[in-house]
């Protein structure tokens, strides 16, 4: 098999993947000129300085032995199968690089006869580039787990990011969709490389050494191939950024590519604002101190279709608002929707030498037309506001989505926003759209 018909099957199985900050992009370059990044996949992700870098997305092989429900290149499907030899893949990035299309590469794989065997391939491959290319770029690459540890070691020294699936978000859901994992060894390979990383900073001798994985680990889950609320979803996510130190965790949602009577049948899109939700609470846990019970909880598992967690969080904890940004601590601005980690600095800074006003705030980067249902200045609320959630859940989002959501509820709203009965909700949801038309 020639090499574009291999790039072309792996780039097309590699695009699930979310394990960075993009997927595949399409450029606007015609077919067949130099440039072209249609058939293989460019990526983003973000080295230990922050920069955000173009990558050469991979799959080593699709000709995995495993069958996972949910995955396109579980081994019972009929799909076209590839493997890269290491010399290709590196030679490939070092193409690429050279035409200054990427500035690394973020190579994942199936399992090819079994994971050690993998490793050693992904292993060879980033031998290759970091010793006879020279190569200096950042690699991306997966840790396969159950693999021996010191194959997990080695690729650590090699690479700058590593990253280990989590896939599904339960026990339960990776035994049923994934038979061939065993869900206790998931966990093992990002344990060792917090540890590793732990050890190799208390150390001076080990710190002047080669880097062990200086851009830290990251981690994907699918989200609705399995039954899991948003809430366990959201604290799976906290235990991996508090236990691993993970970069960040990538939520996926679920696209059905196989028929599969394990799989829930989606018949519409993709469950794309779940998706977006989680991302949105995901940056509450890691720059706005929120833990994962105050976003949601046991007894209100699941996001609010239309009030994003923070907004969702205040009108539910309105008796904490308005919040007066002359005093109010860091902490208290942070939770005022509106107001982030930089506009929050701004208004201590500024406070230091001058009375705020409400008109000040749009200049210190606040985004007003959410704040202004929470803040007050020196006591002085936005001219209007009524000191009520019900009130202000009917300011923040339409008219006709705030009868849908009357409709679907039969206690107040800010009692109960992530609680209603979401099918309920969509029956009604259903209906308007048909005599809409
Ligand atoms: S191990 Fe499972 S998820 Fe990974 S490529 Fe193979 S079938 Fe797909």
């Amino acid at each position: 098999m020639d090499l574009s018909r291999k790039i072309e099957i792996l780039a097309e199985s590699a695009k699930y993947d979310v394990s960075c900050s993009s997927s595949g992009v399409m450029n606007n370059t015609r077919k067949g000129s130099i440039g072209s990044t249609a058939t293989a996949g460019i990526c983003h992700s973000f080295t230990s300085d922050g920069r955000c870098v173009s990558l050469l997305k991979l799959l080593f092989t699709n000709a995995c032995i495993f069958d996972c429900h949910y995955c396109i290149n579980r081994k019972s499907n009929a799909i076209p199968r590839a493997t890269f030899t290491p010399q290709e893949v590196a030679d490939l990035t070092m193409d690429f690089y050279m035409r200054n299309y990427i500035e690394g590469l973020f190579l994942s794989s199936a399992i090819i006869k079994n994971v050690d065997y993998t490793s050693e391939l992904l292993i060879k491959t980033l031998k290759i580039l970091r010793y006879e290319k020279a190569f200096k770029g950042y690699i991306h690459v997966k840790a396969i787990p159950g693999a021996d540890e010191k194959l997990i070691e080695e690729l650590g020294f090699l690479a700058d990011r590593m990253s280990v699936n989590v896939e599904l978000p339960s026990r339960e859901s990776l035994k049923l969709l994934a038979p061939d994992k065993d869900p206790l060894a998931l966990y093992k390979p990002m344990k060792q490389i917090t540890h590793k990383k732990k050890e190799m900073a208390q150390v001076p001798a080990l710190r002047n050494s080669a880097a062990f994985v200086p851009a830290g680990q990251s981690t994907q889950m699918i989200i609705g191939a399995s039954p899991e609320s948003d809430h366990s979803i959201v604290k799976i996510a906290e235990k991996l950024y508090q236990q691993y130190e993970l970069k960040r965790v990538y939520y996926s949602a679920y696209i059905p590519v196989n028929h599969d009577s394990l799989l829930p049948a989606i018949t519409t899109d993709p469950p794309l604002l779940r998706e977006h939700r989680l991302y949105q609470a995901d940056w509450l846990l890691r720059f706005y101190r929120f833990s994962a019970d105050e976003i949601l909880s046991e007894d209100k598992p699941n996001f609010n279709l239309y009030l994003d967690p923070k907004a969702n969080w205040a009108v539910q904890h309105y008796e904490q608002f308005p919040v007066d940004v002359q005093s109010a601590s860091y902490e208290q601005l942070l939770r005022i929707p509106g107001i982030g980690p930089k506009s929050a600095q701004n208004i201590l800074k500024a406070r230091k030498y001058y009375q705020l006003h409400l008109s000040d705030l749009k200049k210190l980067g606040v985004v007003i037309k959410r704040a202004q249902y929470f803040v007050s200045c020196n006591g002085i609320t936005q001219p209007g506001l009524v000191n009520d959630p019900e009130w202000v859940i009917s300011s923040l989002i339409s008219s006709k989505q705030y009868e849908t959501l009357k409709k679907a509820n039969s206690q107040p709203l800010h009692e109960q926003l992530s609680l209603f009965d979401v099918e309920r909700f969509e029956t009604i949801k259903r209906k308007e759209a048909r005599h809409a038309h």
